[in-house]
């Protein structure tokens, strides 16, 4: 019996997981199907039918554009957050306490007239 797993039939992934009763593909979560027996489970995910040729590629370049997609989103969400942090009152006041503790400091270290003499 050979444990090679097949990669995702559906597209083309080779991210795959295995469960105990059946095999998913993490990327377009195609399930093969699942069977009270491992060997059975894993031979059922290697014989379902495969894209191949062109529309396999056409199938991977879709998972492909969908994936950079997402991760665009995901970066613009992140952006989107840091700014709602940066831009929230108490991230204001923290600004503007630093400005006037170094007010503060500049005021507290000016000389003063007549002093040195
Ligand atoms: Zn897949």
């Amino acid at each position: 019996m050979s444990d090679k797993i097949n990669d995702c039939p559906f597209c083309g992934s080779s991210w795959i997981e295995t469960y105990y009763d059946h095999v998913e593909c993490n990327r377009c979560e195609a399930r093969g199907p699942a069977l009270d027996d491992w060997d059975k489970a894993l031979r059922a995910w290697n014989s379902m039918p495969r894209l191949e040729g062109d529309d396999l590629r056409r199938q991977r370049s879709m998972w492909a554009s969908r994936y950079l997609r997402q991760r665009r989103q995901r970066t613009r969400a992140e952006y989107e957050r840091i700014r709602a942090e940066r831009n929230s009152p108490e991230a204001k006041q923290a600004r503007a306490d630093r400005k006037w503790a170094a007010e503060r400091a500049a005021w507290l270290a000016r000389p003063i007239d007549g002093a040195a003499n």
